[in-house]
């Protein structure tokens, strides 16, 4: 340890040694990027030791960047240690030889912190590993690409439509081209691009992988597409109420487990996943309430997170049911039913992915843990159904705005109890709206 390589990455095979410049990334409780760039010489150092970092600029700001003291800790008092994953090390620039790698957060002694969302998404990864459990992930990732106007004209949309169609791609075709490079040379394994239905938007898919490695992708493309769009004179917005047009930006997450080399979701039946497969999303369903907030954590994200948004407002689950909160896939082109999952949808990119895939896996093994079945999936769009309909048939609602969400998290012993109760306490505090 601590010299000048640091062990090539699985898959990309990079070498600390080998580059300029890293770019390292954390992000915390209020869901922003924080970063730093360590110089060549001493990047063996910050792989092997770590940087330090005040406690406040790796966990205690506000989404508007203000401190503030919450779980115990004083904004103003103590350091952390913002350790980059030398396993999960990518390049992002090749003539500027430019690396990316994710970081851990530890206490100065090098034990973890409770805030890392890593950490969150590792503890939750093996209580399913000590039942002998794995759980794959996959994001999309929807954005708004917005062309920098002359001042008067303001935000102008990269494409008008059609949706889903092939004129938004032909029209931004130079942007794409260079995205889907620059993604491949980082190793991001994206499965497909297209235009979405909103003014300007697009989705990228990434394959299911193991959690922790699915949540470092969603940073690094989230990443890559920032770069991309800055160099293409664009600019990418994640919110979810983007600055033009009237579609809402979701972040769904893909997600199955595994037993071995079975599926829980697999149909046994037509339609039908297996018994622990139902608890799976019984386990989902039950938790989403309190899980919202973690899924969706700003202000705005309750503006999107409404029925006909197709943002999965309804609380039950449903066959390839867009509207349900719980989407069930029995079987996939590549996959066939092997590759059956759920796709949660309510989440979009306000959300700390680490800690919404955390919550998720939580949901999970509660769910398994305590074998309990969902009500019957909804077959149609559940905006079709009259109030009685709905309650008659188990769809419930999500929480409307952040502070009800915040509360209901705040409240949930279950989610306190697997990702700690300071964990939450933090979340809740830094979420918190304030005047
Ligand atoms: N844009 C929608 C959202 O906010 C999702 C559209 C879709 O189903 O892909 O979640
Ligand atoms: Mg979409």
């Amino acid at each position: 340890m601590g010299d000048n390589d640091n062990g090539p990455h699985a898959e990309s095979g990079i070498r600390g040694g080998s580059l300029r410049r890293l770019l390292l990334t954390l992000i915390d409780a209020a869901g922003t990027e924080r970063s730093r760039i360590i110089p060549r010489p001493h990047i063996a150092a910050a792989l092997d030791s770590g940087v330090h970092a005040s406690i406040s600029s790796a966990a205690l700001f506000t989404p508007r960047d203000e401190p503030i003291d919450a779980a115990g800790l004083d904004a103003v008092i103590g350091d952390v240690l913002v350790r980059p994953d030398a396993s999960r090390l990518a390049l992002i620039d090749e003539r500027m030889q430019l690396g990316w790698a994710p970081a851990d957060v530890l206490w100065p002694e090098g034990t973890p912190f409770f805030g890392c969302g890593r950490y969150a998404v590792r503890r939750t990864v093996e209580n399913l590993m000590a039942g002998g459990l794995r759980a794959r992930i996959g994001f999309e990732i929807e954005f708004s690409l917005i062309r920098d106007g002359a001042a008067d004209s303001g935000p102008r949309p990269a494409h008008e439509g059609p949706a889903y169609g092939q004129r938004p791609l032909l029209q931004n075709e130079l942007f794409i081209d260079a995205l889907l490079d620059d993604l491949e040379i980082a190793g991001v394994p994206v499965l497909q691009v297209h235009a979405e239905h909103g003014l300007g938007q697009f989705e990228l898919a990434l394959a299911a992988r193991d959690p922790l490695a699915a949540c470092d992708d969603y940073l690094l493309t989230r990443l890559v597409i920032e770069r991309v769009s800055l160099r293409h004179g664009l600019t990418a917005s994640f919110a979810p109420i983007p600055p033009v047009g009237a579609a809402a930006n979701g972040m769904h997450i893909h997600l199955s487990v595994m037993q071995g080399e079975s599926n829980l979701l697999t149909p046994t039946a037509p339609d039908t996943p297996t018994r622990d497969g139902l608890a799976v999303i019984a386990g989902i369903l039950d938790a989403l309430p309190a899980a919202t907030a973690l899924l969706c954590g700003s202000e705005s994200s309750y503006e999107r997170l409404r029925p006909g948004r197709w943002s999965g407002a309804s609380l039950c689950w449903g066959v390839q049911n867009r509207e349900a909160a719980v989407r069930y896939i029995p079987s996939t082109a590549q996959a066939g039913a092997h590759g059956a999952n759920i796709e949660v949808k309510p989440g979009d990119a306000t959300a700390n992915p680490y800690l919404a895939v955390a919550a998720l896996l939580a949901a999970a093994s509660d769910g398994l843990a305590r074998r309990t079945t969902p009500p019957a999936p909804i077959e149609l769009s559940p905006l079709r159904l009259s109030v009685e309909e709905r309650e008659a048939r188990g769809i419930r609602s999500l929480p409307s705005t952040l502070v009800d969400a915040l509360s209901l998290l705040n409240e949930s012993a279950m989610l306190r109890r697997q990702l700690s109760d300071r964990l939450v306490d933090l979340y809740v505090a830094v979420r918190m709206p304030r005047p």
